[in-house]
């Protein structure tokens, strides 16, 4: 395979069915995160069979929705959620995996067309305690979500986070088991229709897969380094 994106395409699906293979579980989907590339690049692997692609900022994907139009994309937004940025999210994505307030989620809700189906929302959480980071606290993290379950046009599906970076493997699942606890948190208060783990990146997709990750949010492992 001389395309070198074709080649990272395989490369990373290899990757996650291996690690899935490795714990037993089933292989999470993957989600290709196209933020800084080119419309080209998402006709590119999209033509290669990939389906999901995720974008982190409007300005930015904007133009990219508008000329990739003609295929049947599942767009997901990953990026930061401001008040006053929710319309296009809940206008032209079907997924959203920042949401961390009340507030925003009762927007998203508000704004969703009525003839689309409800949008699939994650909260994020801050595992860390990161200043620097978006996501609701863990202790937080069940208020939040009873708060949010029955907002009419969004169908809440999970958690996600993006832990600070750790080379050590075990100290990664660490993180990564506290969303699964967490989730279970959630299941344990009677929430229904959780189904969605959306953890793991280029450098730590294998830790979150053994510890129960249903989506994998992949850039550069597939499209290589961000300019
Ligand atoms: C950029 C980004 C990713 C992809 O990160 P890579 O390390 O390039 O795989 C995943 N999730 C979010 C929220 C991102 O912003």
């Amino acid at each position: 395979m001389d395309d070198p994106l074709a080649l990272h395409f395989q490369q990373t699906l290899a990757r996650i069915e291996a690690a899935a293979a490795h714990c037993q579980r089933p292989a999470p989907l993957l989600l290709a995160v196209s933020k800084t590339q080119p419309a080209a690049a998402i006709r590119a692997l999209f033509a290669l069979g990939q389906r999901a692609f995720g974008e982190s900022y409007w300005q930015e994907a904007q133009g990219k929705l508008a000329q990739l139009a003609d295929l049947p994309i599942d767009w997901h937004f990953i990026g930061p959620l401001q008040a006053n940025k929710t319309r296009p999210v809940a206008e032209h994505f079907a997924w959203a995996h920042g949401v961390e307030r009340e507030k925003i989620a009762r927007r998203l809700s508000e704004q969703r067309p009525p003839q689309l189906p409800p949008l699939n929302i994650c909260l994020q959480v801050n595992l860390d305690g990161e200043a620097s980071k978006a996501g609701v606290a863990p202790e937080d993290v069940l208020p939040l979500a009873l708060a949010v379950k029955d907002l009419p046009n969004l169908k809440l599906r999970g958690l996600m986070c993006i832990p600070a970076p750790r080379a050590d493997a075990a100290e990664q699942r660490a993180a990564f088991r506290r969303m699964a606890e967490l989730l279970e948190q959630l299941r344990a208060a009677g929430i229904e229709g959780l189904d969605t783990l959306s953890m793991g990146m280029s450098d730590d997709l294998e830790a979150a897969i053994a510890e129960g990750s249903t989506l994998v949010r992949v850039g550069t492992a597939i499209f290589g380094e961000r300019g």
